[in-house]
């Protein structure tokens, strides 16, 4: 029986505990877990390699990306660099041009120190990404919708055309949670995620996650997450497993909200981006792997003191970085989560003066749509 996503997300975090009984994943604070015989360990023998309510979370996540590996790790960047340092030195990377600020920082900063290096390409364009490999290519790395522009990407294409060239796939899929989109479906091999985002979905916790279907490339995140050693802490996968359960609800919420308010701002004049509006370039795209256009909409305003304005007058939302909070967040990305970025990155990647991010929270959509009138006016 193939079991609908609602379902999932109860059932996978709902073990019951075969002791006693309880229907909440026991929190089991152990670092180290008795061995019965001398020569055969059990499943668990230290929490950095695995610990059982880590294991719960694992295979919750695995099950809601729609693939047979999970791992959790303490924040996305250890979830996707973790992933990243499965490659060695002398491997090349594609990356979409538009990527989160602190995987371009990875992506630059670090990674070549180790002989990981990379080339950004706007993957809208196929053929650019065929033409940007080279003998050393081994993977691809997508992000779809992307930050904070929410630029499509064509996982279904690009994983096609990176398997005739025999590259690993990539899909980082924060923007969209698994209850949205899910990459593995498509064709991508590995899915990353900030679980900080959508599946914690209460701005209270960091955390990361790594999802493949795939044993051989399952072995080598393993061994990263094993020796590296960043995994979720027990407390941390607890929080994430009861807020996973009410992932379904929030998202479907704050997504026909995030519509609403998209299709407000466009009415009012302004440029909107958002893959619901069918203004939006990619939104077929996004419609044919994505259940909806998701919580988060950027708009601009036209200038940085428009947008000072607008933030020193809401009153409704946080001004802060993140996203995916039952809260509604409003944030700066030229300050904020593109502050790394050259000015000249910045306008190549439509990231204008007057562009503020919104990651539309559970309050009423004309509630918001209110607050955000009022602070528009002069
Ligand atoms: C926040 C975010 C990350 C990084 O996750 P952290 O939990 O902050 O380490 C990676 N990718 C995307 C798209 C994000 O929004």
């Amino acid at each position: 029986m193939t079991e609908s996503d609602w379902t999932k997300l109860i059932r996978s975090t709902t073990k019951i505990d075969p002791l006693s009984g309880a229907i909440n994943t026991p929190i089991q604070f152990s670092s180290t877990f008795d061995q019965q015989d001398f020569d055969h360990f059990g499943e668990f023998d230290y929490a950095r390699s695995g610990n059982p309510t880590r294991q719960v979370g694992e295979d919750a996540i695995a099950s809601l990306e729609h693939g047979q590996h999970g791992f959790l790790f303490s924040t996305g960047m250890a979830a996707i660099s973790s992933v990243l340092l499965t490659f060695s030195q002398g491997d090349h990377l594609l990356v979409s041009k538009e990527v989160y600020g602190g995987t371009y920082r990875l992506l630059n900063e670090i990674l070549p120190r180790y002989g990981i290096n990379h080339s950004y390409v706007d993957f809208a364009n196929l053929s650019a990404i065929e033409t940007a490999m080279q003998q050393t290519t081994k993977a691809v790395y997508i992000e779809t919708p992307s930050n904070p522009t929410l630029a499509i990407s064509d996982i279904a294409a690009i994983s096609r055309l990176a398997h005739k060239h025999n590259l690993i796939v990539i899909a980082d899929n924060t923007f969209m949670s698994p209850f949205l989109q899910n990459p593995l479906d498509l064709g991508a091999d590995i899915v990353v995620h900030s679980a900080t985002k959508f599946l914690a979905g209460h701005s209270d916790l960091t955390a990361g996650a790594v999802v493949t279907k795939d044993e051989k490339l399952a072995d080598k995140i393993y061994f990263i997450q094993n020796a590296m050693g960043a995994t979720l802490g027990i407390t941390d996968t607890w929080l994430l497993l009861r807020s996973i359960k009410t992932l379904g609800v929030r998202v479907q919420r704050e997504a026909a909200s995030a519509q609403k308010i998209a299709e407000w701002f466009e009415h009012e004049g302004w440029r909107v981006c958002y893959p619901g509006l069918k203004s939006h370039l990619g939104y077929e795209i996004h419609r044919s792997q994505a259940k909806s256009g998701g919580a988060v909409l950027s708009v601009d305003l036209g200038s940085e003191q428009t947008a000072r304005q607008f933030v020193e007058k809401m009153t409704i939302p946080v001004f802060s970085v993140s996203l995916g909070g039952v809260e509604t967040i409003v944030s700066y990305p030229p300050k904020m989560s593109h502050a790394e970025l050259s000015a000249e990155d910045l306008a190549a990647d439509g990231i204008t003066p007057g562009l503020l991010r919104i990651s539309v929270g559970l309050e009423d959509a004309d509630d918001l749509i209110a607050d955000f009138s009022q602070a528009l006016e002069d």
